[in-house]
């Protein structure tokens, strides 16, 4: 990646300014970038605490046999780092998963992460934020940033018997690095995006694989293109050939995708067409009915693969729609009496989505807790901020447009207008700053009003949706939402 020593770091900031003490909580793809902004802008100040081992976030969690980005791996880069090393269009969790890592060693974040280090509480008083670690330790700073991610707790699921299972239960992310499945038989419970992803590679290598289906999904095939030699070598002789491929990915999932999800029409309708041609080649009738959506195709998040068709049609490979009735020591038992004898169970159930940095607990001015400012589910000002908690920034916040774009484009640009207040503070603009009520009540009401005509409220369960059937996403236009955050607009904030 041609990681030159100090290259990305900014000057010292000059003297006169305030230096901030800023942490950060999470080194996933969010974190990272939150650290390499203020790295970069010469705010060395900076700690960022991490559960994990290691840096990733998802992509160090998840470490599934397939685990693959379904976003192009041009347009999942930072725009501002391209690299002209990726393998295949749509590469594997480790290959990003080291990208980040590289980023955060080039920008000399990663020695200022403190891995296995939990965050589980923060309060503030008197100007500063005093976070507590889960050792005990208490640290206090001038800027408490939570970079917590979306999907993070795992989702088991609530199935009778599934402790008496005599072999192997695993998460998707979760996963057991030493579990050996060669040969085994396996089922995969759950079909979304990471169900899906998985059963083609586990048909090479297990003697059986039995994909239990609640709700069938919409698939969108996406071709996996390796890069040539040769294409490495012209992308690394003419390195905007990366960033014209970053740009043009970002045209076609925004024009494409992300306008059929906020809105009906042409696009959406050809997404229904793409999914319905996809599932076309599924040869047998039955098997193809029992694939079959009885949804608008986005309603759920879309299912990208080209691979999963061609492999539940193997020998190998069995589509179970019956529901569970519970698990026993030999195997899963389906409502029709049928045991599906097993050696290995993979849940591939999904996340306790959108809790952002729960279960820490918070507690902002005036003895607010985020238990209460969240009691009618997660808000926040324009995906960033809360009233009530100064000098506290989100990135992936509340209402992030997490089913739209990429979320590293995402997190680059709430991580750019959080640095701008933390300038605007060096430069001795302000003490502490939190968005006004007003300002992010009326951000909330407009977006429910939007909410309407997305994709996400045309009939399905999804993650999506809150315990009030809200879509917890952003429901305009990635343009809106850079343009929305361009600007700090201070006089949306109450500083002193
Ligand atoms: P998910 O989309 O929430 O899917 C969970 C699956 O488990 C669903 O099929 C669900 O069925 C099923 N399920 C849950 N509880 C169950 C139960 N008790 N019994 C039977 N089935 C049960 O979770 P995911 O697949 O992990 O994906 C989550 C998100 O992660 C994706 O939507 C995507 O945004 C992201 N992701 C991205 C990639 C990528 O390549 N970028 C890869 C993987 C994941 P129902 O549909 O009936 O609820």
């Amino acid at each position: 990646m041609g990681v030159t020593e100090n290259a990305a770091i900014g000057a010292a900031i000059k003297s006169g300014k305030k230096q901030p003490r800023v942490i950060v909580v999470g080194s996933g793809l969010s974190g990272i970038v939150m650290g390499m902004r203020l790295m970069k802008a010469g705010f060395t100040d900076l700690t960022i605490f991490e559960k994990a081992e290691n840096v990733g976030g998802t992509w160090f969690y998840n470490a599934y046999p397939g685990l693959r980005c379904d976003v192009p791996s041009h347009y999942y880069q930072y725009s501002f780092e391209p690299s002209t090393s990726w393998s295949h269009r749509f590469c594997g969790g480790p290959e990003i998963r080291q990208y980040f890592e590289d980023m955060a060693r080039k920008y000399q974040v990663f020695e200022r992460i403190q891995f296995n280090t939990e965050v589980v509480n923060a309060e503030y008083g008197d100007g500063k934020w005093e976070v507590e670690l889960g050792n005990g330790e208490k640290q206090s700073c001038d800027f408490l940033i939570a970079a917590c991610g979306i999907l993070v707790r795992p989702k088991y699921p609530d199935l009778k018997g599934l402790d008496s299972f005599a072999g192997e239960v695993v998460h998707s992310a979760r996963w057991d690095h030493d579990l050996d499945l060669q040969g085994k038989r396996v089922a995969v419970i759950g079909n979304g995006s990471t169900g899906i992803q998985m059963i083609d590679p586990l048909t090479k290598i297990c003697s059986k694989v039995v994909s239990f289906q609640r709700t069938p999904q919409w698939i969108v095939p996406i071709p996996n293109k390796k890069y040539s030699a040769f294409g490495h070598k012209l992308q690394n002789a003419f390195p905007f050939i990366s960033k014209f491929y970053y740009y043009t990915f970002r045209f076609v999932m925004e024009q494409l995708m992300g306008r059929g999800i906020i809105k009906d029409g042409w696009s959406r309708r050809t997404m229904g067409k793409l999914c319905q041609w996809n599932l076309n080649s599924v040869k047998d009738e039955k098997l193809r009915q029992d694939l079959t959506p009885d949804y608008v195709a986005m309603c759920k998040r879309l299912v990208m693969s080209s691979e999963f068709y061609p492999a539940i049609q193997k020998p190998n490979a069995e589509l179970v729609r019956e529901g569970i009735d519970h698990v026993e020591a030999g195997g899963i038992v389906t409502k029709d009496g049928k045991l599906h004898e097993l050696d290995v169970i993979a849940l591939a159930t999904g996340f306790h989505a959108n809790e952002y940095m729960l279960p820490m607990t918070m507690t902002g001015e005036n003895g607010l807790t985020l238990d209460e400012a969240w009691k009618n589910g997660p808000r926040g000002y324009r995906t960033v901020a809360m009233p009530g908690f100064p000098n506290f920034f989100m990135v992936m916040g509340p209402h992030s447009p997490v089913g739209n774009f990429s979320l590293s484009s995402i997190a680059e640009t709430q991580s750019q207008y959080i640095l701008n207040f933390i300038k605007m503070w060096s430069d001795g603009k302000f003490n502490t700053v939190r968005p006004k009520e007003e300002a992010t009540e009326k951000f909330n009401q407009d977006m429910k009003a939007n909410m309407k005509d997305t994709v996400w409220l045309t009939g399905c369960q999804s993650w999506y949706l809150d315990d009030q059937g809200i879509p917890g996403s952003w429901p305009w236009t990635a343009t809106k939402f850079r343009n929305d955050l361009k600007d700090a607009r201070f006089e949306e904030y109450t500083a002193t």
